[in-house]
């Protein structure tokens, strides 16, 4: 059985005050409970998390990372500065990024390849908008999306990424996949995983976002190949993320 795992995307929010409250509430809250958790901050806040959860059961991580390992490339965070940070993760291809930052399926792969070469874990997002869902090209959207990654990474290095599918028009939009849909799109995803290794099929967590909430979370987190949850505006509230937490 694979470990369930609850990521909160923070996006672009925060402040150092409200975040000393809400990790503070979500470290308080953890308890015992079996699934792993992170929280995954805007770049300026890693220190605040180091500081904060160093030896707690949450873990931190980073929303991007360049493809690059240092030099001239103004405004870029290198993955060997997350590390400096004790990041476990970095969210690599999150639908924002490649609508507003044109990131391609070929530069996303570079990230996660980044991130594993510097120890990190990436979280490699893929989803299809309504568009591509209406004209039923949803599975051929995300396989390639998925693809690209396999391609580049050699070996066993499969098995240490995670996969994010965020269906796009579930995003903030209080849309949910169901269930079922949401489970259709993850058996494909950990197929295409198989295909490539027994071990990575196995080994990788594949999270669902868009639209996680306490009240859809333990139906979701049920279903065969999902193993847990990416969360994005139910992170910013502790008790929100907690009740998540604790449907794992
Ligand atoms: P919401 O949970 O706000 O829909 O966001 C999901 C997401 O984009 C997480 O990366």
């Amino acid at each position: 059985m694979r470990p369930k795992l609850v990521v909160g995307n923070w996006k672009m929010n925060g402040s150092r005050a409200n975040n000393a409250t809400l990790l503070a509430g979500i470290v308080e809250g953890l308890g015992n409970g079996k699934a792993n958790a992170a929280v995954c901050v805007p770049a300026p806040y890693l220190q605040q998390c180091a500081d904060t959860l160093a030896g707690s059961k949450l873990a931190w991580g980073a929303q991007d990372v360049s493809i690059h390992a240092s030099g001239a490339y103004t405004g870029e965070v290198a993955a060997s500065m997350l590390v400096d940070f004790a990041c476990r993760y970095v969210i690599v291809g999150h639908s924002e990024r490649r609508a507003y930052h044109g990131e391609t399926d070929q530069q996303v792969a570079q990230k996660a390849l980044a991130a594993l070469n510097a120890g990190l874990t990436p979280i490699v997002c893929v989803g299809e908008t309504l568009a591509q869902r209406e004209a039923e090209q949803t599975n051929a959207v995300v396989g390639k999306q998925l693809s690209a990654v396999l391609e580049l990474l050699d070996g066993d290095a499969v098995e240490r990424i995670v996969v994010a599918y965020e269906p796009v028009w579930a995003i903030g939009t209080g849309k949910t996949a169901t269930p079922a849909m949401a489970q259709e799109v993850h058996a494909q995803l950990r197929g295409q995983l198989r295909e490539r290794s027994a071990g990575a099929a196995e080994k990788v967590a594949i999270l669902y976002g868009g639209s996680m909430k306490p009240d859809n979370a333990q139906e979701l987190m049920s279903q065969a190949d999902i193993d847990g949850g990416l969360i994005g505006g139910a992170a910013l509230k502790a008790a929100d993320f907690l009740a998540i937490i604790h449907a794992a």
